[in-house]
């Protein structure tokens, strides 16, 4: 299945549009973008620094739970 991005338009993935059209959503540099706000605001509610995505591809926080989006280079 080939994915476009709802938003940049960015495609990826595999097949055959003209057959099987696309199937939607955000690409990962789009959902980070979006996802980021609302990951830092729960940082800080949870009492932790607002670092997502700040890291600039280390961290060694290795049990944080954002850390696969976090350090995903895109
Ligand atoms: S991986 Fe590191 S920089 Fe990213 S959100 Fe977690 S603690 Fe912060
Ligand atoms: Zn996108």
């Amino acid at each position: 299945m080939k994915f476009q991005c709802i938003r940049c338009q960015i495609t990826w993935g595999e097949g055959n549009p003209e057959i099987e059209g696309y199937s939607h959503g955000l690409c990962k540099y789009c959902l980070k973008e979006a996802l980021t706000p609302l990951y830092r605001n729960r940082q800080t509610k949870e009492g932790n620094f607002d670092c997502f995505g700040k890291a600039c591809g280390f961290c060694d926080q290795y049990t944080c739970k954002y850390r696969d989006l976090c350090l995903s280079n895109i």
